[in-house]
């Protein structure tokens, strides 16, 4: 069973209730392992009569709480890949839009040395990472 109470508490936050259309959303983009882009959530709902607007709007309302981030692919489009709330960070693919997540990151050395030096209290961070999945790379060799 899907456990959907960190998606009902972060749209609680901003007043918003989880609607089904906003669960369909949610559940598609976390029910694939790589980048979608809206048209493609759109058209993939429209079988659950889900409106392309109102996917839009869910897309944008999730992407403002960090559970959906975007990446603008090599062609300019936009894709967007779920993720659950915590400490996570993602590892993207510049040719077929795969996403992995991973959660060790080494950066707590950097904050402190930040901190030290701006004054700052450094309260997170964002990390992306992208490059070549195992899949991509060879392809890479092989047009060069
Ligand atoms: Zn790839
Ligand atoms: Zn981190």
């Amino acid at each position: 069973m899907d456990d959907f109470s960190f998606l009902k508490a972060r749209l609680h936050g901003l007043g918003l209730r989880l609607t089904p259309q906003r669960e369909a959303v949610w559940r598609y983009f976390a029910g694939v392992d790589r980048g979608r882009a809206l048209s493609e959530a759109a058209g993939a709902l429209a079988a659950e009569s889900t409106s392309p607007a109102t996917v839009y709007r869910a897309v944008k309302t999730l992407s403002s709480l960090g559970l959906l981030r975007p990446r603008a692919g090599e062609d300019g489009e936009v894709r967007y890949v779920a993720v659950r709330p915590g400490h996570v960070h993602l590892l993207r693919c510049t040719g077929c839009d795969r996403a992995v997540e991973f959660h060790e990151c080494g950066l707590d050395v950097l904050e402190k040395l930040v901190e030290a030096k701006s004054g700052f209290s450094v309260q997170g961070h964002h990390l992306e990472l992208y490059g070549r999945c195992p899949d991509c790379a060879p392809f890479d060799k092989i047009s060069q």
